[in-house]
């Protein structure tokens, strides 16, 4: 199994450190800040492989120049459709990023929503899915849109239910509380909610987890479930016509009615 660590950074943001197989080598997913990330080399004695870019927001790249200012050679993997700073290789749908001294390769998956040149790296029973999945949510829609965002979700939930993902913020609590609002008799997100206190009290990130948590509590992949379509449709006082709809009525009743 993959082994993955986290670098706090800002408020709420996780940086991910990927380990490879064989030696102290790591990649390093979405730096937004470069100096917890020296620091966290440092300490280990970790030799930095790569950076990996979710998406373009400053808080996914504004450590990448850091970086490269002590390390000149650090390849930067980011998405073709947006403009990433110091990017030496441009990613799209299907490409595959061998990373050789770590022994592992990704994926490469379009995500769009969050942002409209937003990509996923899929590898090793893992998914590191920037700011399109959060645990019990999903990120906002900025320039892309709510069907792209609707579609690049439903692939995602499709994904074996094992798949254990990695997002960039560590939002969860917010999320089950609007999660509840949904679906008030839902025993997994009461049991989600008691189990992520207890692993904040203890400093534990709970913003990566496996998906089948994803599939029995998170409104945004729940879109098919009666419960969650009776919700959204007493929200818009109509009829709703299909999952998207759905969708996109959760979206902005959070962003609406929760934030
Ligand atoms: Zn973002």
């Amino acid at each position: 199994m993959l082994r993955v660590q986290a670098v706090p950074a800002f408020t709420d943001n996780y940086i991910w450190l990927i380990h490879g197989s064989r030696n102290k080598s790591v990649a390093i997913v979405d730096p937004g800040d470069h100096e917890p990330v020296l620091r966290a080399l440092e300490r280990d004695g970790l030799q930095p492989a790569a950076v990996l870019i979710t998406h373009r927001h400053g808080d996914h790249v504004g450590g990448i120049r850091g970086l490269r200012a002590r390390y000149p050679d650090l390849p930067v993997f980011g998405p073709a459709r947006e403009s990433i700073p110091d990017r030496s290789r441009a990613l799209q749908e299907g490409d595959v990023v061998e990373l050789v001294e770590l022994g592992l390769r990704f994926t490469v998956w379009d995500v769009p929503g969050h942002t409209a040149g937003h990509i996923a790296y899929l590898g090793h029973g893992a998914l590191f899915c920037g700011d399109t999945l959060f645990a019990a949510g999903c990120g906002r829609v900025f320039d892309g849109t709510l069907a792209d965002l609707y579609r690049s979700l439903a692939r995602i939930a499709a994904l074996p239910a094992d798949i254990l993902f990695y997002c960039a913020h560590e939002y969860t609590l917010d999320n089950l509380g609007f999660a509840r609002w949904v679906e008030p008799d839902n025993p997994a997100i009461e049991a989600r909610l008691a189990l992520t206190h207890q692993a904040l009290d203890e400093g534990r990130p709970t913003a990566c987890g496996p998906l089948s948590e994803e599939l029995a509590t998170n409104p945004f992949l729940r879109v098919s479930v009666p419960s969650v379509m009776r919700a959204a449709q007493a929200k818009a006082g109509h009829r709703l016509d299909g999952p998207a709809e759905v969708f996109a009525v959760l979206r902005t009743w959070k962003d609406t009615e929760y934030d």
